[in-house]
């Protein structure tokens, strides 16, 4: 069961081929966050071009590595199935991936499966407890997605005996992404980009009680604009756990404006841009930020993961899930993973977090999702297109 996984929906070109679902044998990822960096985003015409220019080099150089994983020459013809993200993600840039592992099915005659990148997410956990021969994480299973795009809440359930999951969407924002906030929050306060990173290695030194940040969970399912509530399907009957992050980065704004801060954050702002080789784990970091300044942002990333954390466990206590998944790039941050793992092992739940490299977007995730579709043989059509507005599973 060799598959040789592709992703491109965003900002990063990857291939990975995995066997069996649980080992990797490549995980090959060409970032463009240096690209996109000046923006302070990802542009999406610039991120399609440069998938372009990625996307043969990184699969032949994913084939190469796992060619010396395997200890024996690993070539197309080995693989049984080319794995392809099909969304949700940017048009342009999914497209890459997808006309490129179609050519290549259709060339080697061999099968195409179509891969959810949100499920793709969750499958770094699974992938990983698998390689390290965990006991399978127990169904029903609550996933907690968080990243620069995406904070979801799934459960998956299965019928008994059947090995296909079954998703329900039981939370998600209703703005911004936690990750995206993060992003917004970093460069407001003059710190680079992607701003997770800087603000997880930041916040340690500050007081994260300095600014209460207040904000509500919202425990009912507000009607979206334009979709009538008439015919909702019975699943949205169910509680939902949704999340808002759009308010506490206009309180960070307020609290900036109020405090006087624009003057150090601009001289933040030039000596980061004269000193590129300033990262997040640069020890130098701290002594750009004033004590003020590194309570906002421990009070920031206090109140980001607080609200994380209570609408997991409402969510995973309400749905009686007997364990919790944790995926995406917000993932990787530490004091996400302390305070979950530690209410957790409180509640005598299983956890599972991805490491770091599996974090963020990468093709492992994409070739071990696609490993039971493999073995059900539910293989995608020559006609797959890019579906940017994909969902996972039942809303
Ligand atoms: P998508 O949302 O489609 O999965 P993405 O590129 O936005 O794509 P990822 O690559 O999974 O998402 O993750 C990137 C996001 O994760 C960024 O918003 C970044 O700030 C955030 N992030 C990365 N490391 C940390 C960290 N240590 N703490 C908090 N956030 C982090
Ligand atoms: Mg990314
Ligand atoms: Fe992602």
């Amino acid at each position: 069961g060799l598959i040789l996984g592709i992703e491109s929906s965003c900002d990063e070109t990857a291939a990975a081929v995995v066997r069996a679902g649980s080992e990797a044998l490549s995980n090959v990822v060409a970032s463009q966050i240096s690209l996109h960096a000046n923006y302070g985003g990802v542009v999406p015409e610039l991120a399609s071009r440069e998938h372009l220019r990625n996307i043969v080099p990184v699969v032949r150089e994913a084939i190469a590595r796992a060619s010396v994983a395997a200890g024996h020459p690993i070539t197309f013809a080995d693989l049984d199935a080319v794995a392809v993200t099909a969304g949700p993600g940017l048009a342009g840039a999914l497209l890459v991936g997808i006309t490129y592992a179609k050519a290549l099915t259709f060339g080697l005659d061999k099968p195409l499966i179509s891969v959810n990148h949100l499920e793709g997410h969750i499958h770094a956990v699974l992938m990983e407890t698998r390689q390290r021969s965990e006991i399978p994480m127990e169904l029903p299973l609550l996933a907690l997605v968080v990243s620069g795009g995406h904070t979801h809440l799934y459960l998956a359930t299965h019928e008994q005996g059947s090995e296909t999951w079954t998703y329900h969407n039981v939370g998600r924002t209703v703005d911004d992404a936690a990750g995206e906030a993060y992003d917004k929050v970093a460069k407001l306060l003059g710190l680079g980009y992607p701003g997770g990173p800087w603000i997880d290695a930041l916040a340690p030194h500050g007081n994260p009680r300095a600014v209460p940040f207040n904000f509500g969970e919202i425990k009912h399912r507000a009607p979206r604009p334009g979709v009538t509530n008439k015919k909702a399907p019975a699943s949205n009957a169910g509680p939902h756990f949704d999340f808002s992050f759009s308010g506490i980065k206009t309180a960070v704004l307020r609290y900036v404006e109020t405090h006087n801060m624009r003057d150090s954050i601009e001289v933040r702002r030039t000596t980061l841009a004269a000193n590129p080789t300033l990262t997040p784990k640069s020890e130098a970091i701290v002594n750009l930020c004033d004590q003020q300044t590194l309570d906002l942002i421990a009070s920031f990333q206090y109140a980001v993961v607080g609200n994380l954390q209570r609408q997991a466990f409402s969510a995973a206590e309400s749905l009686g899930a007997r364990s919790i998944v944790v995926s995406g790039g917000v993932a990787a941050n530490s004091e996400l993973r302390r305070r979950l793992q530690a209410e957790a092992d409180r509640r005598n739940l299983p956890i599972a977090f991805p490491s770091l490299a599996l974090s963020t977007d990468n093709a492992a995730m994409i070739a071990a999702a696609a490993w039971p579709k493999l073995v059900a043989r539910d293989f995608a059509t020559e006609d797959l297109g890019a579906a940017p507005q994909l969902r996972l599973g039942q809303q």
